[in-house]
């Protein structure tokens, strides 16, 4: 098979695999409603998580400045117990005051953001509930969908295994090509040359490049749009 041959067979499978895709994504009304608020609660649930993540890692800082706090308070003690001056005695009483207030500045936030934790894993508990029993509702209705799209299931099959060895049997540069094309020009990256205008952006194909086209020998493309030619 020649390389335009391959290329055009290539952007064919493409346009007939897009129909299919469009086809087996137009969902019915009940299962296009279902997927909608799976979506839905599969973006809370992700948010909320995100959040709980978030929360955690604070706690986590409350935590570790109490348990400092903490550990300086308890040597204080300990040291306060062999003061014998009652200068160096106030002075571990101003430091033990100092880490008190440490200790209570992070018992407060510490305990609302337990408080906000355990609100949260329930409703992400819940949501994860939720998107269970959803999502097994949908995998219900969408195999019944799929059952009744059979035709359009096994083309999709065939489809795309003939793609695979288009691609396969191209040059990796032609194929490398073809897709940034693809990408560039809305899926179409072959055209026909008509009465001697390209068919993807209508520009009159110069003369040489016609006659080359008829030799029928390169692999052309358009000058303005950049698509692979043949003629129609
Ligand atoms: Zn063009």
């Amino acid at each position: 098979m020649s390389n335009l041959q391959l290329l055009r067979d290539l952007q064919g499978t493409l346009d007939n695999l897009r129909t299919i895709e469009r086809d087996l994504s137009a969902l019915p009304p009940d299962l296009a409603t279902l997927d909608q608020k799976l979506k839905a609660v599969r973006k809370e649930k992700a948010e909320k998580s995100k959040l709980l993540e978030s929360l955690r890692t604070k706690r986590e800082t409350h935590a570790k400045d109490l348990a400092a706090a903490d550990k300086a308070i308890a040597g204080i003690r300990s040291h306060l117990k062999e003061a014998t001056q009652k200068v160096q005695y106030a002075a571990l009483i101003r430091e033990q005051e100092e880490h008190e207030r440490a200790h209570n500045a992070a018992v407060r936030p510490m305990k609302e953001a337990d408080a906000q934790i355990q609100q949260l894993e329930l409703e992400v508990a819940d949501l994860t509930a939720r998107e269970t029993a959803q999502a097994g509702e949908f995998a219900v209705l969408h195999e019944a969908f799929l059952a009744e799209h059979v035709n359009q299931v096994e083309a999709r099959v065939t489809l795309r295994a003939k793609r695979a060895e288009l691609e396969a049997a191209m040059a990796p540069a032609d194929l490398v090509k073809f897709n940034k094309i693809l990408e560039a020009r809305q899926g179409r990256a072959v055209v026909a040359v008509d009465n001697g205008l390209c068919g993807g952006c209508r520009t009159r194909v110069r003369p040489v490049i016609a006659s080359q086209l008829r030799e029928g020998k390169l692999l052309l493309t358009c000058e303005s749009c950049h698509r692979f030619l043949y003629l129609a």
